[in-house]
């Protein structure tokens, strides 16, 4: 059971606890799902799935989803609406997390160079959480300075590893590039030598990051792509992170033949196969947001189709003209049909990435 190596068992885990359920995750042969999440709907669903199916869980906002949490009408030029939104999915994700009795680790999603002010203003709220708590506000965060010049890449990710390691907090990389559109970034017509990270590149940022701290985890690009596309139109090269691996312990030496910690972005779309595969070769973490998406609105859409004669006027139906229609739009109901899709998708990815019934 993974909540035999966690010092607690349930709710959003941080430091130590979160490096013992990646290498838990990896000596098991299983990684974790991570959810993005933009309301307290979507985290509802995703704790449901994770409790049903006896599975830790990852639930992770991007700066979109955290500005969505704040409210869309909020201006977010200085990323004020993205800091706002994110400390307070955090506090909400703390506060419910409990009494689903799973471990989550509460984390963000893709942090690009331009947006690099949004996890300033969450590490100021992380270090003032610690001050008084004694751990950060969030279990994680993700940099990615993939789309800049390598060298420069590993330095900054390296001084943020170093503002966050005094608080034992996880940070992701990325490497190379993960291909598609996601969140307003667009790598659809990126160069292909990029979608392919070289193991010698990966050493590299694990000699550097490892120097500071050894909660960090590599996103190295594989040919992942983010969104759904065409089959055939993706080639994914999971045997590049068996050399990754491979790599770094011919260079380090050691006993453990995972020494990195992996992540498989743009998971969305992928085959059950190249999830294996990928998992056997340390990917702890694999990112799931655009299938979820569609999961959620089909709930949605197929509780309005069918109940269309009940939705056109708050009196007044197929059962009588002044029959009141309130049960039905109220959004309690047609909300939670939306979240009832998205939890049975979540399940699915429990079980193909062999999460389920590890709790
Ligand atoms: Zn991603």
């Amino acid at each position: 059971m993974a909540t035999s190596v966690l010092s607690r068992k349930s709710g959003v885990i941080v430091g130590e606890d979160v490096r013992k359920l990646f290498k838990y995750a990896q000596e098991h042969n299983f990684a974790i799902p991570a959810i993005n999440v933009t309301s307290s709907s979507t985290v509802i669903a995703t704790l449901e799935a994770a409790r049903d199916a006896k599975s830790p869980i990852i639930i992770q906002v991007s700066q979109g989803g955290a500005a969505y949490f704040c409210g869309k009408g909020v201006p977010n030029g200085d990323q004020s609406a993205s800091i706002a939104g994110g400390i307070a999915a955090a506090h909400f994700v703390r506060s419910v997390a409990p009494t689903y009795g799973v471990p989550v680790v509460l984390h963000t999603d893709h942090c690009a160079k331009k947006l690099l002010p949004w996890l300033d203003g969450l590490l100021d709220a992380d270090e003032e959480y610690f001050k008084q708590h004694g751990e950060p506000l969030y279990s994680s965060h993700m940099i990615d300075l993939s789309e800049e010049e390598v060298e420069w890449n590993i330095e900054t990710t390296a001084k943020y590893l170093k503002r966050v390691a005094p608080m034992k907090q996880w940070l992701e990389m990325e490497i190379g590039i993960t291909g598609g559109e996601e969140d307003g970034v667009n790598n659809e017509s990126v160069d292909n030598g990029l979608l392919y990270t070289q193991p010698d590149v990966v050493y590299k940022i694990f000699k550097t990051l490892n120097a500071i701290s050894p909660y960090f985890s590599i996103a190295a690009g594989f040919g992942n792509v983010h969104g759904v596309y065409k089959p055939g139109n993706v080639k994914l090269r999971p045997e590049l992170l068996k050399a990754h691996q491979e790599e770094t312990v011919k260079q380090e030496g050691g006993s453990d033949p995972k020494p990195l910690f992996l992540v498989f972005h743009g998971g969305s779309g992928s085959s059950k196969e190249e999830f294996k595969q990928a998992i056997s070769y340390g990917i702890v973490k694999v990112n799931l947001d655009t299938d979820l998406q569609w999961a959620y609105l089909i709930g949605v859409r197929d509780y309005v189709l069918k109940k269309k004669d009940y939705l056109m006027t708050q009196v007044g139906n197929p059962d009588g003209e002044d029959k009141p229609n309130k049960k039905y739009y109220d959004p309690r109901v047609w909300v939670r049909e939306g979240e009832k899709t998205m939890a049975s998708r979540i399940t699915e990815a429990l079980a193909d990435f062999n999460t389920a019934g590890q709790l």
